[in-house]
């Protein structure tokens, strides 16, 4: 197959951990009689220090093309100055989520054995967890009107039901391949949006009637995820509270350098990313681990080229990188940044 993609490298440590995954990508490719076609393309700050957009007109247009993104993170101190759509995170990554209508976001969190021992807590707490939080992406607060008036500041947090709708079907869609089971999180003692969200995802959920439903205040939520985060399966959520619950829920996975995600539309198209960000305080030091990354490479094969066999192997590859401290600094290892790439390809 010719696995042809869109790669967005970015800012920071995305560009060190995107050569790691490239070159892991590379490997599948070899091993599994695949041609690897990545169009290297501009985004973020890189883009500005180019003289562009945050999101070039060259890069969206191969985005929307290949309809499989690989991204490592945007932003950075250098670029803080700026304001509005000529900052890198929301000139280029907001943008490309409307634009490409990746209303789906999908982060995972299934703590790593080898990992337990670094997470902060109890190993009871985690031994079992296996859920997913399903974001809604491209709606809510994030993409209302903002603006000051004599009054203050405001930002517009508006939800159509039809929005609402499409999320929670992706939601319990992805519970019945799991444990059937969905946490609906909302605010609907306060938000009128989240009692929409409600009543929405409680008539989606008659079409799922072997699905379970629950639903929790976001309040609460951060709370039941540290205390029995095993109950949970599926988690949907809005934009702004998925934000903040997937940060949380990283916690227990005892570091955000081995968590991807995938940010989807109807259809194939879909982004792939890290949920850390281009973390400027260790970039071109090879210490920034890039296991995130590769996860994120492995997810775009199984998601949006449905190569299945060739994602496992990749997993596999990870997951026997973490059992042998085969790892960068931050997981306990002796290694760099492109080491632990080129231990991930030779072992795929
Ligand atoms: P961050 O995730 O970049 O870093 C937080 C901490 O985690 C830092 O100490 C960093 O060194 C560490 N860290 C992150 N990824 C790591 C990795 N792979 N290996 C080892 N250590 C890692 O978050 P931040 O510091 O809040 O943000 C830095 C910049 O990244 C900001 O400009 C922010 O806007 C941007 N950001 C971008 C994205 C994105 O592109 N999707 C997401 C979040 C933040």
């Amino acid at each position: 197959m010719n696995i042809n993609f869109t790669y967005l490298p970015g800012d920071g440590i995305g560009p060190e951990v995107g050569e790691a995954a490239i070159e892991v990508l590379n490997a599948v490719a070899v091993k599994f009689g695949h041609t690897l076609e990545p169009e290297h393309h501009l985004v973020g700050g890189a883009a500005i220090d180019a003289g562009e957009k945050p999101l070039p007109d060259a890069s969206f247009e191969s985005c929307q093309r290949t309809g499989a993104i690989l991204l490592g993170a945007v932003g950075g101190p250098k670029w803080d100055h700026l304001k509005g759509e000529d900052r890198p995170e929301l000139g280029s990554l907001l943008p490309l989520r409307k634009r490409l209508n990746l209303y789906a976001n999908i982060r995972p969190c299934k703590p790593y054995p080898a990992l337990i021992e670094r997470a902060p807590l109890k190993r009871e707490r985690l031994e079992g967890v296996d859920f997913v939080v399903m974001r809604e992406l491209t709606g809510g607060i994030y993409f209302g009107q903002k603006g000051r008036d004599t009054r203050g500041a405001f930002d517009e947090c508006l939800y159509s039901e039809a929005e609402i709708r499409r999320i929670a079907i992706k939601g319990f869609d992805l519970a019945q391949t799991r444990r059937k089971k969905v946490t609906s999180v909302d605010k609907s003692n306060v938000l009128e949006t989240s009692r929409l969200w409600r009543e929405t995802v409680i008539d989606v959920a008659k079409d799922y009637p072997e699905v379970e439903l629950e639903h929790l205040l976001v309040d609460a939520m951060t709370m039941h995820m540290l205390t029995r985060a095993q109950d949970f399966d599926v988690i949907l959520t809005e934009n702004m509270f998925g934000d903040i619950l997937t940060d949380e829920a990283s916690v227990l996975c005892g570091s955000m350098g081995v968590i991807p995600s995938a940010s989807l539309s109807d259809g194939k198209t879909g982004m792939f990313e890290p949920i850390h960000g281009s973390a400027p305080d260790i970039a071109g030091q090879g210490k920034a681990n890039p296991l995130a990354m590769i996860l994120s490479a492995a997810w775009m094969l199984r998601l949006s080229f449905g190569l299945k066999v060739e994602a496992d192997a990749i997993e596999t590859a990870v997951a026997n990188a973490l059992e042998q401290n085969q790892t960068t600094g931050d997981l306990g290892g002796k290694l760099n940044t492109s080491a632990v790439g080129e231990w991930i390809a030779a072992n795929v």
